[in-house]
């Protein structure tokens, strides 16, 4: 029972109000794979160039995560640089090479095929289309991350993978520019026209929340003194959502506020450091007091 995720290997270059770093290993199943193993095992479909190497797979060892479908070729990793300015919720893009992405064509590994969950991370949506085409049978839950690069470069692609996911992962400017309503209630509404029936909205420092037809759940994010590097807190926050969805088997308004407690505990670990330091050094006893910690303040207003 594993959670088959595709998404980028990235190099990145970050400036946040806390300092800069270059060539900081990221990527959006980075993220994910590293916060959703601490849940449920997970299978990765990416593709790296020539400068990654055995130094950076010692991230994913010892942790249940299989690198089997990790492609290299030729040339270099993804490489994307952002900038954050006072509002740490949002980053601005400054550059995006695609680089080793720009001809991958996935072909997965004939035991991926049959994964019971998969995760459609942040990428080109025609290569999200191609994965999901691949299996041979149709995944228990199909989820979804985009951003709006994708949402404006790529929108028949998205619209046709959209078609046939069941949880939309995206923060509220996404859900915005994806629907055309401001109001959430409403762009939900238009969401679910387009195929998710479940909508996650990543609302950064304030949180997140879960939209189905079953209803509704918010949950505030954890209060932190110090964000050093926002970059990658959507996909930690996918991965913890997912994983723990996943090890659960249910999809019910209980199991989506675990999930979500789950989702920001990880994702306030990374945001604690640059790149995937804050999710490497974690241990599970850091990740049981944190979401103690969390659910407390949820309930009784404590920090
Ligand atoms: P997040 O902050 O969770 O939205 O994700 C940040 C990660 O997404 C960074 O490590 C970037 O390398 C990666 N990323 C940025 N732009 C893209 C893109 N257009 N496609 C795929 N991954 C991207």
């Amino acid at each position: 029972m594993t959670l088959l995720a595709i998404g980028s290997v990235a190099y990145d270059d970050l400036e946040t109000p806390s300092g800069k770093r270059e060539n900081v290993l990221g990527g959006s199943v980075c993220y994910f794979s590293l916060s959703a193993s601490r849940f449920h095992p997970v299978r990765v479909v990416a593709v790296t160039g020539e400068d990654f190497g055995a130094e950076q797979r010692q991230v994913f060892h010892g942790r249940p995560i299989d690198l089997t479908g990790l492609e290299q070729r030729p040339g270099k990793c993804f490489h994307w640089k952002g900038i954050y300015g006072e509002n740490l919720n949002e980053a601005q893009t400054l550059e995006t090479h695609l680089n080793v992405f720009e001809d991958f064509h996935p072909d997965l590994p004939e035991g991926y095929r049959q994964s019971p969950y998969l995760f459609l991370g942040n990428i080109d949506p025609r290569l999200q289309l191609d994965v999901l085409r691949q299996m041979s049978e149709r995944p228990q839950w199909v989820a979804l991350d985009t951003m709006n690069y994708w949402i404006q470069g790529a929108s028949t692609a998205l619209t046709q993978v959209l078609a046939e996911v069941d949880i939309l992962l995206i923060n509220e400017t996404e859900a915005r520019a994806l629907s055309g309503e401001r109001n959430l209630l409403k762009a939900y509404r238009k969401i679910r026209t387009l195929g998710p029936r479940i909508l996650v909205v990543k609302r950064g420092e304030y949180g997140a929340m879960v939209l189905t037809e079953e209803g509704a759940i918010a949950v505030p994010a954890l209060l932190l003194e110090e964000v050093v590097d926002p970059t990658g807190a959507g996909d930690t926050f996918a991965g913890g959502f997912l994983g723990t969805l996943a090890a659960s088997g249910k999809l019910d308004l209980e199991a989506f506020r675990r999930a979500v407690i789950t989702g920001s505990v990880m994702a306030s670990l990374t945001v604690q450091d640059f790149g995937l330091r804050g999710l490497e050094v974690a241990t599970e006893q850091d990740i049981k007091g944190r979401t103690q910690a969390f659910s407390d303040m949820i309930r009784t207003g404590g920090l």
